[in-house]
């Protein structure tokens, strides 16, 4: 891609998307905001179509693909919520889609993918480097790769849920984003630096896995080992060059939260609010909770992003 997307390309993946992405709700708490003194409004991403915002990008790369692109098809690597959504875009535009997952991938994630249409390829994860499987396939059999993160229509369609949280609420003073990749982050930078340019932004991620943090302060972006938390959604090694260049420029700062406050975050998001949100849907809010001292009285947003857990683990990380 030539240069770093802009809020134009926000604007135009809002277009592409319309008529298949779901327009999520914004929920508030009077329970919350009595507790933290501030009034805070929840992007809730959660009911977004296969349960996390990442469809928004998926869709908004694969309806920008030429004819002989969709033809060929798309291949993704991914265990996650990423993996879904390119699956999920892919049979919508009648693209054919390949996934290149772990074979040890949890079986309700395969199952999904594979339920969207997907073919799935499985490797090794601890022999075999899944970018390099991706390359292969799609030099072998002309696909086109999308990555989970560092990629321009990627960045720009992750971009359109914060662009409506402003269309719905105004202003704000503050908004708390969930990083792994940074492509959520990167494409909210875009929104609120055009809807709201007073909004202070804020990433965050896992204390185990806090490459964003350290690569904000370095100034250059550092690799970890894969971090151990049950935020499997921001286990990402390191941030993307794209995402990085637009992280660094507009975010105020990138905080950790640590796993036992995520499973504060979920139960409080289940019964306060009756929703259900992964631990890594519940970074952004959990360190709202932490810093609450510092934000009373103010207009806080919170980008809830993802609801993909299955009941049984919803159910054991939150048993107290
Ligand atoms: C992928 C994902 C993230 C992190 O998004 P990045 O664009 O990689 O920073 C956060 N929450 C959920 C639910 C995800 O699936």
């Amino acid at each position: 891609m030539p240069q770093s997307p802009t809020y134009d390309d926000v604007q135009s993946a809002a277009a592409r998307i319309a008529s298949h992405a779901h327009r999520t709700p914004v929920l508030r708490s009077r329970r919350i905001n009595e507790d933290l003194g501030a009034d805070v409004v929840f992007k809730c991403e959660n009911f977004q179509r296969m349960g996390a915002f990442k469809f928004r990008g998926a869709f908004n790369a694969l309806s920008r693909f030429t004819a002989e692109q969709r033809r060929a098809g798309v291949v993704a690597y991914s265990s996650g919520n990423h993996a879904q959504a390119i699956a999920l875009a892919a049979r919508l535009l009648d693209i054919p889609a390949t996934i290149v997952m772990p074979h040890d991938a949890p079986v309700a994630k395969v199952a999904a993918t594979k339920g969207y249409g997907g073919q799935v390829v499985t490797y090794d994860r601890y022999t075999e480097d899944r970018e390099e499987i991706g390359r292969a396939l799609a030099a072998e059999r002309g696909l086109t790769l999308i990555p989970p993160y560092d990629h321009h229509h990627v960045i720009a369609g992750q971009g359109t849920a914060a662009r409506e949280l402003f269309d719905e609420v105004g202003d704000l003073d503050a908004l708390f984003v969930p990083l792994g990749g940074g492509g959520l982050l990167a494409g909210t930078a875009l929104s609120a630096k055009a809807l709201s340019p007073g909004c202070e932004l804020y990433g965050v991620e896992p204390e185990a896995g806090n490459d964003g943090q350290r690569s904000l302060r370095q100034g250059a972006i550092v690799h970890i080992d894969t971090p151990k938390t049950i935020a499997d959604g921001a286990q990402t090694q390191h941030l993307g060059t794209h995402t990085f260049d637009i992280i660094r420029r507009d975010v105020n700062d990138i905080l950790t939260v640590t796993d036992t406050e995520l499973v504060e975050c979920m139960r409080i998001f289940g019964s306060v609010m009756k929703i259900v949100v992964e631990p890594t849907g519940c970074l952004g809010f959990a360190a709202v909770r932490k810093l609450a001292a510092q934000l009373r009285g103010r207009r806080i947003g919170v980008i809830v992003s993802g609801g993909n857990i299955d009941l049984d683990r919803f159910a054991s990380l939150t048993a107290s």
